[in-house]
């Protein structure tokens, strides 16, 4: 079965989570979550009441798909890649070249999360985690908020909803699509 989602997570890939029962209350008081349920056996969330306002659809989707429903991975011991089959060669912030090699780096990268310096091979540039380019098909964090049910391009997180993420967990937070 294919599952589309689009991944939130803090930019900061170190940012944890501390009060994740906060989150969701606040997320179902602002409407984007309703109803918990289990989803083959996990907690998930059906869409509440404003989910389309606080999540842009664009004008040709009719939504004909699965229902749209949220999950919230909790804080894990460690940063960790969370993109799926989409993924692409991520970018060079500084001469946009992409690193081809990056699975071998991830796997050094996870060896030693906070010394490893990335390299494009392109240029020459040593480069943070953060740093990476994904083109919104993938990213790195230890947590992350799943809206499930959307295809690649076919919605966009509201400002209102970055803006809140952003207010209740102090943190700058981004999104990419996934998928299986
Ligand atoms: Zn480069």
């Amino acid at each position: 079965m294919a599952e589309n989602k689009i991944v939130l997570h803090p930019v900061d890939p170190w940012a944890i989570l501390q009060d994740p029962s906060l989150l969701l209350d606040s997320l179902r008081q602002r409407g984007l979550i309703g109803a918990a349920y289990s989803h083959f056996g996990e907690l998930h969330y059906k869409a509440g009441p404003r989910f389309r306002e606080l999540v842009s659809f664009k004008a040709a989707s009719g939504g004909g798909g699965e229902p749209a429903h949220v999950s919230l991975l909790e804080t894990m011991a460690d940063p960790g890649f969370l993109g799926g089959a989409n993924t692409q060669l991520p970018q060079c912030p500084g001469c946009q070249g992409r690193l081809a090699d990056w699975r071998a780096q991830l796997s050094e990268w996870q060896l030693d999360r906070h010394r490893y310096a990335w390299v494009c091979r392109r240029c020459g540039r040593k480069l943070r985690v953060e740093q990476l380019d994904w083109l919104r098909n993938g990213g790195i964090a230890r947590y992350a908020l799943d809206l499930w049910g959307i295809h690649e391009n076919e919605a966009v997180p509201s400002p209102e909803l970055l803006e809140a993420l952003r207010a209740l967990t102090a943190q700058v937070w981004t999104y990419f699509y996934y998928r299986l």
